[in-house]
């Protein structure tokens, strides 16, 4: 491996802490507690997995966590009213519905319920249009993480290619805002782009995210670009025993550090990145709700 590794969890591990010193500030010094509600509704193994560890990290860093925990056949008119009385809760500064939801539910008019203000997944329409329009918004977390790492890496990024792989709303999309944001030429490539390989060896960055195990080869890799692997997807991993599973990214990791500059691994990268964003925007929403500075570094 020649490529400097992105430390996504001791990255993540800074981000947390200064969430925790200007949590203690607007304690002492305005008796403010930052509050996340996180609403989860069903079952859904992952999600309660992913539910439960967003609630840990927000009381570690002295944070107010409320769980919603509804029923897998809540009606829709039940959601919304939790959302209601969230977006009217004072205490609640970041309103966060862990998706996916149920199929009878409609997910865009759930969103577009929470208080855009409030909406530190920055899912919401207003927040989208914000953001695309180079205004100040409430930023997805996990192209925020990413952004954040980039720019502690390269200091400016203006001017570099950049190529972004997947165009979903909650990655791809917003990524591609945020490096246009910081001044880079950006590529949205997808499913149809034509030679991926070639528009992919253009690029000083590369963002992946999309889900499929190891399609970037390190020969699409421009020497010294920066990897930025957003994919988790799981395969099995009969060596470690029955059942067994681990985790990889989108790149092919061994072959793109061999030619990278730098590089995310994963386990270990994007991901630690995304609660503690989702930490960040809460003291964020906070800031802004109150009136007072929001904290530097946090926000794009
Ligand atoms: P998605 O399924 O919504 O979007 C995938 C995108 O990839 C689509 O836009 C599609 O056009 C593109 N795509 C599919 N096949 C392709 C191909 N062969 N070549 C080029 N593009 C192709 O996925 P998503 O929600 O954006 O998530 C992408 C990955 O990132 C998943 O592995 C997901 O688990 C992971 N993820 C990680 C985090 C994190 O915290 N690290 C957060 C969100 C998503």
């Amino acid at each position: 491996m020649t490529a400097t590794l992105i430390d996504g969890k001791a990255f993540a591990g800074h981000v947390r802490a200064q969430v925790a010193d200007h949590v203690a500030r607007l304690k002492e010094e305005h008796g403010i507690t930052p509050g996340l509600a996180v609403v989860l509704v069903g079952e859904d193994p992952a999600s309660q997995v992913y539910v439960r560890s967003k609630g840990k990290q927000t009381v570690e860093v002295g944070m107010k966590s409320v769980e919603h925990k509804l029923d897998a056949t809540t009606s829709e008119q039940d959601l919304l009213a939790v959302v209601e009385q969230l977006n009217n809760d004072p205490e609640i500064h970041g309103i966060l519905v862990q998706l996916p939801l149920p199929a009878h539910l409609d997910e865009d008019l759930v969103i577009n319920s929470i208080a855009p203000e409030k909406d530190v997944d920055g899912f919401h329409i207003s927040n989208v249009g914000l953001l695309g329009t180079g205004q100040k918004s409430m930023v997805p977390c996990t192209p925020l993480g990413c952004l954040m790492m980039l720019r502690d890496y390269h200091g400016s990024l203006s001017g570099l290619d950049a190529v972004v792989i997947g165009r979903s709303n909650i990655v791809g999309k917003p990524m591609a805002q945020l490096l246009l944001g910081d001044s880079c030429t950006v590529t949205i490539a997808h499913s149809r782009t034509k030679d991926l390989a070639e528009v992919v060896r253009r690029a000083d960055i590369v963002v992946a995210a999309v889900g499929r195990p190891e399609m970037v080869p390190g020969d699409w890799i421009k020497p010294g670009a920066t990897v930025i692997d957003v994919g988790i997807n799981r395969l099995d991993a009969p060596e470690k025993g029955e059942g067994k599973t681990r985790l990889v990214g989108d790149v092919d990791f061994h072959s793109c550090a061999a030619v990278a500059g730098a590089i995310t691994p994963v386990p270990g990268g994007v991901g630690p990145m995304t609660i503690a964003c989702l930490l960040a925007n809460t003291v964020t929403a906070c800031c802004r709700a109150n009136g007072l500075a929001e904290p530097e570094g946090l926000t794009a």
